[in-house]
């Protein structure tokens, strides 16, 4: 019964026609938003849609929630399965923002399904089965794209890796043992790759937080493979190409296309 309501809202919400004004948002603010297919675009529209609608959306600490606060956070979220298939995280019911990094009265991290980021200044968190949390300045400086980190793309990495248990351990759910395999073996070498460039004082798009455990190196691998792909591929091509398998999209050729359409 439950499943049947939820399909036909979510069919109903996904044909209503997309709003001028949130468009402009897209256009205006999410700089991933010109480098994607017309397609896509249409995927990640649907998305919102329902995402949108189907969430409880509150804003903390005195801000006041627009819907171009909504349109943004949804349409990174929407980037991110856009090509798996009909994945509104069922689980997550609610979606709380701050207007900025907040401090939340509980401070203990742990490893049982909740998900703190930045100690104890708060940017974002993700609680297994439960809320996201988020931190409005920045998760409007990822869809501008700023730098390489992205916090909505980041608490979603950890509600994708829980969505096969609460233990955020790095893994999504896969199809088989075999592909479980090879991406343990790939996110082991690059997390062994990220050590030895702080060791050695080098560069790297995965920033070091990623050594914290595997989950957070899954997570900001994926800020990176979405926000600065084509430095991922030069710097870890294959967790690149595990990201890229996983995700069903390469966002560096979209990155390509773009310079050479800016040559032509
Ligand atoms: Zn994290």
């Amino acid at each position: 019964m439950w499943n049947w309501w939820t399909a036909r809202k979510r069919r109903k919400w996904a044909e209503l026609s997309f709003p001028q004004d949130w468009e402009e948002t897209l256009h205006s603010d999410y700089a991933e938003w010109s480098r994607i297919s017309p397609e896509m675009k249409s995927s990640i529209k649907r998305f919102i849609q329902i995402f949108i609608r189907e969430k409880n959306w509150e804003g903390c600490g005195g801000l006041q929630l627009t819907d171009t606060m909504k349109v943004l956070i949804s349409a990174q979220v929407g980037m991110m399965v856009s090509a798996l298939g009909p994945i509104y995280f069922d689980h997550v019911l609610s979606i709380l923002v701050y207007p900025d990094a907040y401090r939340a009265p509980n401070s203990t991290q742990n490893q049982m399904g909740i998900v703190t980021d930045r100690g104890s200044a708060r940017m974002g968190e993700a609680w297994w089965q439960g809320p996201v949390i988020l931190s409005w300045r920045h998760s409007l400086e990822g869809a501008r794209n700023i730098d390489a980190e992205n916090l909505v793309y980041h608490e979603f990495s950890h509600q994708i890796d829980m969505m096969n248990g609460r233990f955020v351990d790095g893994t999504p759910p896969m199809a088989s043992e075999d592909e479980y395999q090879s991406w343990s073996q790939v996110m082991n070498h690059g997390y062994d790759q990220l050590r030895t460039r702080i060791r050695q004082r080098e560069p790297s798009v995965i920033r070091r937080y990623g050594l914290t455990n595997p989950g957070e190196f899954f997570a900001v691998s994926t800020e990176a493979f979405f926000s600065a792909p084509g430095q991922l591929l030069i710097e870890y091509p294959e967790v690149y190409q595990s990201l890229q398998t996983y995700y069903r999209q390469d966002p560096a050729s979209r990155r390509d296309s773009l310079r050479e359409q800016r040559r032509a």
